[in-house]
């Protein structure tokens, strides 16, 4: 609090939230510009958890990281990172402070909400070959219809072999759709509440329209074949990648947008694309790792699988790997204490990197005004989530909000505070309460989207930029 000296001395009163554009020099635009294109070449190479996580590696080892399992000793300055399940990874820079006394953790999620193929998707009807799917986080159906598809994922063979597939993102790659009904025939369906038009059952996804060949039987005769532009697809497959349609059964293939992220707007101060959540947040943090030489905490980014559909599963940020990877770090750091790992969760600070809401006029009934998030007002932090009487919320200490709240007001980070909507109007979570219950001070962060979990979501360039910014003077 001011003193009445102070006071007299005119220090501000009243807080005025700032569009961050108008505080930008023209040096700072172009960083902020530069940043974005990576960012958006990142997007593109990323549209799954699996292909973040190779991106990622790429981009680490470009920067001196090494797997951690290289190692048999770490020292400070050591530049490390550890791949999990091929879904997640975790990467640290090793502090001169024992870790016991904690690490600098930010932790963001790189799945995204998509269609997945089930174990049987091929089937051929009307004269079309389509895949079944089954959706993977919270979808508005009805904005996956009518609208370019890819396929990414892998294909695991019972002898061992894992065959990558990409289709849909070259120029000259097919894309795949699914179909919607005409405005002259959709009377029946346009009666129907948004929610139910478009059902899970409906997401099927075109993948073919021509016959095979017809075979010949031993006279010479056509045979009448069963299905025979399923068969086609079947033989396609099986030329291009040798698999067979049991062979769909051990497979994670993902349905996502087929389309590029893009600059938006005549200013070209938005970015529009698929899976800015939680991507938009993962790659700052990368970057912001990568420029941190010698710390004195050791600072660590976790990339986490499954956000989406609740964190669970060894990918997913409740796995014990995250342990395991902390406890080879004491390890090869020579700590043998007892209650070493504990000690170090219960010392370290994070902050849990995930989108939140932006303000949108055309919706504006569902935010309340005084603590909505804007786009370009910076980082957005978020003291809790939840929802309906802050239900499953991660609620950050009043302190360690003071403390970061000081670390982005030294380094000239411009930030907000926010909740995601009205009161009552719904709400949502983070992986921020499985590292809180670990005993770690969390706080939640990220960038303001706007039509976030559609197939085209849109942040500001300049959150971005200071995200990166916020996370590492976090990390420092
Ligand atoms: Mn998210
Ligand atoms: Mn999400």
């Amino acid at each position: 609090m001011a003193t009445k000296k102070e006071t007299k001395e005119k220090v501000k009163l009243e807080y005025e939230q700032k569009n961050g554009w108008t505080l930008a020099t023209d040096k700072e635009k172009k960083a902020i510009f530069d940043f974005a294109d990576k960012y958006m070449n990142f997007l593109d190479n990323a549209k799954t958890e699996r292909e973040a996580v190779k991106t990622t590696v790429k981009m680490l080892e470009k920067e001196g990281f090494v797997d951690i399992n290289t190692k048999k000793k770490l020292a400070a300055g050591d530049k490390i990172y550890y791949v999990n399940k091929a879904k997640s990874l975790y990467a640290a820079v090793i502090g001169t402070e024992t870790l016991e006394h904690g690490i600098n953790l930010c932790g963001a999620h790189i799945d995204s909400p998509r269609l997945d193929l089930k174990p049987n998707p091929l089937y051929e009807d009307g004269e079309i070959a389509l895949f079944k799917t089954h959706y993977y986080g919270g979808i508005r159906k009805y904005q996956w219809t009518a609208i370019p598809l890819a396929l990414h994922g892998v294909v695991a063979l019972a002898n061992g072999k894992v065959i990558d597939i990409h289709v849909g993102e070259d120029d000259k790659d097919p894309v795949f759709v699914i179909s919607d009904l005409l405005p002259h025939l959709a009377a029946q369906q346009s009666k129907k509440p948004l929610n139910e038009a478009i059902a899970g059952e409906d997401l099927n996804v075109i993948v073919g329209s021509i016959p095979a060949a017809k075979e010949k039987d031993e006279d010479g005769k056509e045979k009448e074949a069963k299905n025979p532009i399923k068969k086609n697809i079947l033989a396609l497959l099986n030329e291009k990648y040798g698999i067979t349609e049991r062979d769909f059964v051990s497979a994670e293939l993902e349905i996502v947008p087929a389309f590029k992220a893009r600059s938006i707007g005549f200013d070209g101060g938005l970015i529009g694309a698929y899976g800015h959540d939680d991507r938009v947040c993962a790659f700052p943090e990368l970057m912001a790792l990568i420029d941190i030489k010698k710390p004195k905490k050791t600072a660590v980014c976790l990339l986490s699988d499954k956000e989406e559909v609740g964190s669970q599963g060894n990918s997913g940020m409740k796995s014990m790997n995250f342990e395991l990877f902390l406890n080879q770090m004491l390890e090869k750091l020579d700590y043998n204490s007892p209650y070493a790992l504990q000690k170090l969760l219960s010392n370290s600070k994070c902050l849990s990197a995930d989108v939140t809401a932006a303000f949108d006029p055309t919706y504006a009934y569902v935010m309340e005004k005084q603590n909505a998030a804007y786009l370009a007002g910076g980082i957005a932090f978020c003291k809790y989530t939840g929802s309906r009487g802050k239900g499953g919320a991660s609620d950050a200490n009043a302190e360690f909000i003071g403390e970061v709240r000081g670390i982005m007001e030294a380094n000239n980070v411009s930030y907000q505070f926010c909740e995601m909507g009205k009161v009552d109007e719904g709400g949502g979570g983070t992986i921020a309460y499985i590292l809180a219950d670990k005993g770690m001070e969390v706080l939640d962060c990220g960038v303001p989207v706007i039509s976030m979990h559609a197939p085209f979501e849109q942040i500001s360039k300049y959150d971005l930029y200071h995200s990166y910014l916020a996370y590492r003077a976090f990390l420092k």
